[in-house]
């Protein structure tokens, strides 16, 4: 499909990066740090790295280049590779979390800046890479903070290596003060103007305002080309948006025959690849690509000329009072609402529609996003900081410290799960949990599993792979009576009060599945992609598992309790205890270590059954609307809560009801 790009008259000799590639090269070889700053689609993901490619650097090791998010790792090796003329995955690859694309052939690697990070844990001089570029800095990811704190040290002992940092037009200063004054190149660009409109009263649905105002501009700009951007949060308001315009378009056309067609296309993370890649399609029609905030500055859309900006963003945020991330509709921040207008603003003068009030981009956004670094759970941070022997977590230098309030809270949390000792160093158990690429508590929770109390390695292994991929189920929000037959049918995989549980029967019914397994997800309202790769992910922390040496006690093969349903609720509940519930009333429940009202998510196991049991443990908390859910649900006994998270618990469950059941 990519190659479709190329039938059209792109000529890279005609971007801002490529015509400026000789100052670039003499810049890079005299000096070891380089911040490049230049708009969005001048080239400085896909071009960097072939300049450096084609004066040598490859010759002295990778050129690796880090992306903060997944999709776009893949997404811009695939067009590098394909503007070079070699297969992905030999002179060009990417790798991802549990997805690695790449050869010995490989000279360019895109990355993620979490695979990087964790490279360093194997290899902390990065010997085999002559240089990276840190590209979408200016996104200030947690991973791409902590990489810069570790490049201050690694640019003295490697001298030959090169640190190129990318960045859209925030934050070039501060990245150039961190690294002794660096010096900071602009790429000449031009941008057309972009007309800016406000609403003149806050928008009560901003779903419904940006398909109003969707087709309002393709109706009334029928004769111009000119292609729409709108701005969402998710996948959720993403499939929602593109129903609602389809079903409106239809209404119309149904009235009028003259409407021209419209190519309504989604763009997320958890969308099948080759949907993702329909976007760079040409096509006589005008486009309405409907993304989250990925098309600000990672993805280039050519043709833009109406951005619907939304103003909102899912962020990741840190709940003190419950000690967890959890994910929250937020407005952006005023240097984001610049980058989402200026896409209008690439190939001509261009229209941008923000759904909010002047007022509102006024006195209620800041200026510039928080970094991740100082609004997230630094547990995992602190963790990996530690096993780079970085012990003193206030002396590491960080672009933006951390507050020592949430230092302190996240160093307090691993002692608590025995990652740490009284003195702050690393356990046999902590230096363990960093083998796996996943959050502390689930590969606390593999570790564990393999205890001879347990030997449930398998089903756990099978539980966390389920618990790594987005969205298993799938459930209309619209259409309730769609809704309806996939909750009924969901009740076929559901097992004795605990969604783990149902997770696991999920995977097995999954791998058993001979012929059509896609066929029989769509049939289940399951999740195809999803489930392929959660399979994906086992096969990986299996081979983790094995590669690690981590099946103590001489055993042969890895343990399983065979399908043990009670063995595995007490192994969940032994490395989750502290996201731990109490039932309250009416189907809610209360976090017992903060008191906080919690709901169980619509597609719980436990809906719907009489008697709701007294104690939970839930994976994870999703925010909708004011509401916090549990997500993936497991019933445990009160007396587990005591054993395992006796340093929360004992006290007070013990003084208040004595022996509990379940
Ligand atoms: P930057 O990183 O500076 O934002 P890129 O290097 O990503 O810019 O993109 C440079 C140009 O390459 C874009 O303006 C666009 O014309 C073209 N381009 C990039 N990716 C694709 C793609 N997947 N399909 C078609 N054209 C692309
Ligand atoms: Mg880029």
């Amino acid at each position: 499909n990519l190659n479709d790009s190329k039938t059209e008259s792109f000529n890279k000799e005609n971007l801002p990066a490529f015509k400026v590639k000789d100052q670039l090269i003499n810049i890079i070889n005299e000096n070891q740090v380089i911040i490049i700053i230049g708009e969005t689609g001048s080239g400085k993901t896909t071009q960097l790295p072939q300049i450096l490619y084609n004066a040598g650097y490859h010759n002295n090791g990778i050129i690796g280049i880090t992306q903060p998010r997944r999709m776009a790792a893949i997404s811009v090796s695939k067009r590098v590779s394909d503007e070079m003329n070699v297969k992905l995955g030999e002179e060009v690859g990417f790798t991802i979390r549990f997805n690695d694309l790449t050869s010995n052939l490989t000279k360019i690697k895109f990355m993620t800046d979490g695979v990087l990070l964790r490279e360093t844990l194997n290899d902390s001089n990065l010997n085999k890479y002559s240089c990276i570029i840190m590209d979408e800095a200016h996104e200030r990811s947690l991973n791409t903070d902590i990489l810069f704190g570790i490049f201050k040290k690694l640019l003295i002992k490697r001298r030959d290596f090169k640190l190129i940092i990318t960045s859209a037009t925030m934050n070039s200063l501060k990245f150039s003060k961190f690294f002794n004054n660096a010096i900071q190149f602009k790429i000449p660009g031009k941008i057309y103007p972009v007309d800016l409109m406000y609403r003149s009263i806050p928008t009560i649905d901003y779903i419904d305002s940006a398909v109003k105002q969707s087709l309002k501009i393709h109706l009334s700009n029928m004769n111009e080309k000119g292609d729409i951007l709108i701005f969402m949060t998710g996948q959720e308001d993403i499939e929602i948006t593109c129903q609602l315009i389809n079903d409106e378009l239809n209404e119309l056309k149904k009235l009028n025959n003259e409407i021209k067609n419209l190519d309504i296309l989604p763009i997320y993370s958890n969308l099948s690849s080759n949907l993702q890649s329909k976007i760079f399609n040409n096509s006589n029609n005008r486009k309405c690509i409907v993304s989250t905030n990925i098309a600000e500055t990672s993805l280039t859309l050519k043709g833009i000329k109406f951005v619907i900006d939304s103003g909102l963003m899912k962020l990741k945020v840190f709940n003190p009072k419950l000690n967890m991330d959890s994910l929250q509709i937020v407005p952006i921040s005023k240097a984001q609402a610049s980058q989402r207008s200026g896409r209008a603003g690439r190939t001509c003068p261009g229209k941008c529609f923000r759904l909010y009030t002047l007022s509102s981009f006024e006195d209620e956004m800041w200026n510039e996003p928080i970094p991740e670094i100082q609004r997230s759970n630094l547990m995992n941070t602190i963790l990996l900081l530690k096993n780079l022997n970085i012990n003193d977590i206030n002396k590491f230098k960080f672009i933006d410290k951390p507050s020592i309030e949430s230092i302190e809270t996240s160093q307090y949390e691993l002692w608590s799960i025995g990652a740490l000792n009284n003195f702050g160093i690393l356990t046999n158990l902590g230096k363990n949990m960093s083998k796996f690429p996943i959050d502390p508590m689930l590969s606390k929770l593999i570790i564990i599993s393999n205890f001879k109390k347990f030997n449930c390695t398998i089903e756990i292994i099978k539980i966390v792979s389920m618990l790594s991929v987005p969205i298993i189920f799938i459930r209309s929000k619209k259409d309730l009576k769609l809704q309806k037959k996939s909750d009924k049918i969901r009740e076929n995989f559901q097992i004795s009060e605990s969604d783990h549980l149902t997770l696991l029967n999920i995977f097995n019914q999954f791998q058993n599945i001979k012929n059509n397994k896609e066929d029989w997800c769509n049939k289940n309202f399951l999740n195809f992609k999803s489930l392929k790769n959660a399979v994906e992910i086992y096969d990986q922390l299996i081979q983790l598992f094995e590669k690690n040496n981590l099946n103590n006690n001489k055993k042969e093969k890895i343990s399983t309790c065979y399908n043990n349903w009670d063995i595995i609720r007490e192994c969940l509940c032994a490395s989750f205890y502290s996201n731990a519930a109490e039932f309250y009333k009416n189907g809610q429940y209360k976090h017992l270590r903060s008191g906080l009202e919690m709901y169980l998510h619509p597609t719980c196991t436990l809906n719907g059954i009489g008697d709701l049991p007294k104690y939970v443990i839930f994976h994870e908390l999703l925010m909708t609307s004011q509401k916090q859910h549990m997500n993936y649900v497991t019933s445990v006994k009160g007396e587990w809560l005591i054993t395992y998270g006796s340093i929360f618990y004992s006290k007070r469950l013990r003084g208040m009801n004595g022996k509990e059941n379940q």
